[in-house]
């Protein structure tokens, strides 16, 4: 039997945070990923890599970024995102049902746990082509989301992977964790699965980290509900809720949001699960900017109640619960340069058209005559006199109708007219297990499981409804490096 003083369970961001925070503090470290070298990374490596950090202005950012340019500095209005701001939107997207200690550390932590990555070597950019538009010769971000790491997932999964293997961590691939070993005093191990084959390997301390069930059509419909075997899935095949069933087998106490989960409009056409090589390109996140309707040509959301940043996670379960589980994203030419590069690749399912009447009949499995309808209703109500101004909610509404649009309401009257047809794409779900301060999975009796860390997409308590853009990676950041740290500590003082 091999022995380590900490294993962790799963190879994506979290997983690695975990193992260098661990390796740094004198434990010996063996990465288990259930996938295989060429899928590695989970969905970590799917991300644009876009990660929500609250800074108070330029001189922070330069610290996470020194790369930057005089010209950008010159030429960006980056703004501040407070730790104060940070924490409002996590409670407001959550309706108040953000565990505040666990949101407070994550805000509080934010900025540092980044600084720590980059002293380890992960680069971080910022993320001018999706979260700031030029204003009069200038970019000015919105919305909160500004950093992005460096080649965005792939690049920083790669960070991570060579920083690890530098750092004399192991890590096994084709290694599926299947269940803790674990005694009266706590867990002692891991028994895995690795090519075919059963096998354990001992540990002082266990950090998992192996992601949520989004990938398990099984438990999305018994937890997230009816229609949800039918999502797709946007990242990685692999997060199957493994270590969230491990831990509940011995005890832990299930936490959070259970039958809520991230997800957003996806392309209609995407494969089952996430693809490499399309990343997160068939996400279709500029809906703020045009209309969405469903197979009755109706609206069903106010595409602009808020930035695309605070309302697209959930969009995507208002989408699944469309008849047939669908809908169509409609622009006119006025808005064609604002919409990010996801709209521009290659397997997408676009159709367009010189008129709206054109338009009607091209839009597969929509009732034609109730979209013209729809729309003539729409352009009607909209309030021209108000400026169109992408960077702000500008308040530009629609007036008298049953579902209006909050802002960026424009009139779709300029051909070319472009349509692109969505389904809902999961992300991650949302429950999972309870932790405490130190990164230890607290058991049923709220008592802490001796040597039993976890951190990132399978810890429930952050996420209710609904959740702010780029919060995923730097919740794994910041948990990944408590749970390492304590998972080193646990295992070297036992
Ligand atoms: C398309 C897409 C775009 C996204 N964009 C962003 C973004 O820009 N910013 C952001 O913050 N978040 C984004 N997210 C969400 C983000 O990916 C997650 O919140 C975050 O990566 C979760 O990190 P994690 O380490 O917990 O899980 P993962 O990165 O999913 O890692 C889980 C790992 O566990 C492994 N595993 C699973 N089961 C086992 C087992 N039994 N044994 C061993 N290993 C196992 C998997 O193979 C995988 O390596 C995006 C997600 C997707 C899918």
């Amino acid at each position: 039997m091999n022995a380590y003083e900490v294993i962790v369970v799963g190879g994506g961001n979290a997983a690695f945070c975990a193992a260098l925070a661990a390796q740094e503090n004198g434990a010996r470290v063996l990465v288990l990923e259930a996938a295989s070298q060429e899928e590695r990374g989970g969905n970590s490596r799917f991300t644009a890599g876009g990660m929500r950090v609250a800074y108070q202005g330029l001189p922070d950012l330069a610290r996470l970024m020194p790369d930057l340019t005089e010209e950008e500095r010159a030429n960006t209005d980056f703004g501040t995102y407070t730790q104060d701001q940070f924490y409002d939107d996590l409670c407001r997207v959550t309706q108040y049902h953000t565990n505040p200690k666990m949101a407070e550390t994550l805000v509080g932590r934010s900025l540092d746990t980044m600084l720590w990555m980059r002293g380890r070597g992960v680069r971080f950019a910022p993320i001018y082509g999706r979260q700031a538009f030029k204003v009069e010769g200038r970019f000015k971000f919105w919305g909160g989301l500004t950093v992005e790491a460096w080649g965005g997932g792939p690049g920083l999964v790669d960070s991570l992977y060579t920083i690890a293997a530098r750092s004399g961590i192991e890590i096994s691939y084709q290694t599926r964790a299947l269940e803790l070993v674990h005694d009266d005093y706590g867990v002692r191990g891991v028994m895995v699965r690795k090519q075919g084959h059963t096998q354990q390997f001992a540990a002082k301390a266990v950090v998992l980290a192996s992601g949520g069930f989004e990938a398990n059509a099984e438990w999305r419909t018994r937890y997230l509900g009816p229609g949800w075997d039918l999502a797709k899935v946007r990242g990685t095949r692999f997060n199957t809720g493994d270590g969230i069933r491990m831990a509940l087998e011995i005890g832990a106490m299930p936490y959070g949001n259970w039958s809520g989960c991230h997800a957003v409009g996806w392309d209609r056409n995407a494969p089952e699960f996430g693809d490499l090589s399309v990343g997160d390109g068939f996400q279709k996140h500029s809906y703020p900017f045009g209309i969405m309707v469903n197979g009755r040509g109706q609206r069903f959301v106010d595409e602009g109640a808020d930035f695309r940043n605070y309302t697209y996670a959930k969009y995507g379960r208002a989408i699944l619960e469309q008849p047939g589980q669908f809908a169509w994203q409609i622009f006119d030419h006025k808005v064609a340069h604002l919409l990010r590069d996801e709209y521009r690749i290659r397997r997408v399912t676009k159709v367009s058209a010189q008129s709206l009447e054109e338009l009607s009949g091209k839009l597969e499995d929509v009732h034609p005559q109730a979209f013209l309808e729809e729309v003539r209703a729409y352009n009607a109500a909209v309030a021209t006199a108000v400026p169109f101004n992408p960077n702000i909610k500008d308040g530009r509404c629609t007036r008298g109708l049953i579902l209006n649009k909050s802002n960026w309401a424009n009139t779709l009257d300029a051909p070319p007219f472009e349509a692109y047809a969505v389904t809902c794409g999961i992300t991650f779900t949302f429950g999972g297990l309870r932790i405490d301060d130190n990164g230890n999975v607290i058991n049923t009796d709220g008592l802490p499981i001796h040597g039993l860390y976890a951190a990132g997409e399978l810890v429930g308590g952050l996420f209710y409804f609904n959740y702010p853009g780029g919060t995923g990676l730097m919740s794994g950041s910041v948990f990944g490096k408590i749970a390492g740290s304590s998972a080193a500590y646990c295992a070297l003082t036992k």
